[in-house]
């Protein structure tokens, strides 16, 4: 079996890394390693939708706190 590879610059830190071809990684093995404690960028878009998203949950428990009384 043939592993073949790909030299490809690290979106993290600019070094040279070697990656699978079928992998699709775009970060060297040490960037990966820090950014599981950060999210992905896919995430990073999403966090400023939970921030919208306070404003109505705020009036839902506005909503909810003046419905008991
Ligand atoms: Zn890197």
């Amino acid at each position: 079996m043939e592993l073949r590879v790909q030299l490809k610059i690290c979106e993290g830190c600019g070094s040279l890394f070697y990656r699978a071809e079928a992998g699709g990684a775009i970060y060297c093995h040490g960037c990966e390693e820090k950014l599981r404690d950060f999210p992905a960028p896919e995430s990073r878009k999403k966090r400023g939708r939970p921030a919208r998203k306070t404003i109505p949950k705020i009036w839902a428990v506005a909503a909810a706190a003046g419905g008991a009384r």
